[in-house]
């Protein structure tokens, strides 16, 4: 067998070959909604399923597809699917996996969409879900019923960063005979691949680190080839969540720096972790690259890169927090993360306002709380706006 090569170099040369035609090292963009049969028959057995190639672009499209190969392999999955969003992929996924009288066991503080995914799944199509802390394994053993179908978990969680032991969930979920989806957005393959810890499916919300420059909304899962070709044929095809063949080229190129810019975002966001750790008005700082990082063991275990997500909690609560996030002027206020771009946020009274007070409370995402993604500006400058918005 061949050897594999290094991640890097899969990034780089994992996309198509230089095209055959015209030597154009980019492969090109098919930016095309549809695709010309040679006749009546032609078009019929692409219908039937008994020809490969493409019909129409809802249906699979050349630059999409590069863009699901790609993440696949990285990933050490036997199939990849690209959706018009990481919500859409999201969505799609868990209508594809459960059905009603389903339950979803999910993890406790997942991205607000997702909670209220999951709340009309319960109100609407009686697919029952609840939350419990997936670091706590008696609790998610405690929360595991006859009918769990799904576990879904997200690792690092957002924002309170807590991360989850995939190989300890992927075997309990076996044992329930459960399904274990893990939203990777955080980690992104470079940092973590939850398949080799046993997990089914990986989820990303790939407008994040995976595009990386802030310009595209999108989503892509992984999985079994049974599972990703059910999706791709029932809620994929019919739901019609697909990515732009646009975007997918954007995302191949985007892929390109995932190793250098997750470094590069990693030894940033350890040097703002330490000065906000040193701050005496920071009352608590979370990120797994610091000594204080509870779940550190697991952390280095499971992880090879912790990317630039820090949270971090204020004196003076709502207020303490309100005089940091208007006193930035280079980080930017605004939700998202992942880009070049740092990018700070208030989770309770954005991100995360979708979540009952209670539960956002015993979540961890307090009024105090604030959610920086540490971009790839020099870190001095980060250091600095940090500084003055806190003085
Ligand atoms: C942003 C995000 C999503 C949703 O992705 P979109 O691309 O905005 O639809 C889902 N999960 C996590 C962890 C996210 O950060």
């Amino acid at each position: 067998m061949e050897e594999k090569k290094g991640f890097a170099t899969r990034l780089i040369h994992g996309g198509a070959a230089p095209c055959s035609k015209t030597g154009s090292l980019i492969p090109p963009l098919y930016q095309t909604s549809t695709f010309v049969f040679e006749n009546m028959e032609q078009g019929a057995r692409r219908f039937a399923g008994e020809e490969e190639g493409f019909i129409y672009t809802r249906l699979g499209n050349p630059t999409v597809q590069q863009l699901e190969e790609v993440i696949a392999e990285l990933e050490g999955a036997e199939a990849g699917l690209a959706f018009g969003s990481g919500m859409a992929a999201i969505s799609s996924v868990l209508l594809g996996l459960v059905r009603t009288g389903d339950h979803i066991l999910c993890a406790d503080g997942v991205y607000g969409c997702t909670y209220g995914l999951l709340t009309m799944l319960q109100d609407r199509f009686e697919v029952q879900s609840n939350y419990v802390d997936m670091s706590d394994e008696e609790a998610i053993r405690q929360g595991i019923q006859p009918n769990t179908r799904v576990i879904f978990l997200e690792t690092p969680i957002n924002p309170t960063m807590k991360i989850a032991d995939l190989k300890k969930i992927s075997g309990i979920a076996k044992e329930a005979g459960a399904i274990v989806v893990v939203d990777n957005t955080f980690a992104t393959p470079y940092g973590q691949r939850p398949i080799e810890y046993g997990a089914d499916v990986v989820i990303h919300s790939a407008t994040k680190y995976i595009g990386g420059h802030g310009d595209v909304i999108a989503g892509l899962a992984v999985g079994r080839k049974e599972e990703m070709d059910s999706i791709r044929m029932s809620t994929l095809k019919d739901m019609g969540g697909v990515l732009s063949p646009f975007d997918a080229w954007l995302l191949l190129r985007g892929l390109k720096t995932l190793e250098v810019r997750m470094d590069r975002h990693r030894m940033n966001a350890q040097a703002v972790a330490e000065y906000l750790d040193a701050h005496p008005k920071v009352t608590r700082v979370v990120y797994p690259g610091l000594a204080s990082y509870p779940q550190r063991e697991l952390a280095a275990e499971q992880m090879s890169c912790f990317g630039g997500v820090i949270s971090f909690q204020v004196e003076g609560g709502l207020e303490g927090a309100r005089r940091v996030l208007d006193g930035v002027q280079l980080c930017q206020l605004t939700v998202s993360l992942g880009e070049v771009t740092t990018l700070i946020q208030h989770p309770a009274t954005m991100t995360h306002s979708v979540i009952p007070e209670a539960d956002r409370l015993r979540m961890g995402v307090t009024d105090d709380l604030i959610r920086i993604s540490v971009g790839l500006e020099s870190v001095e400058d980060i250091i600095a706006d940090l500084k003055n918005a806190l003085s």
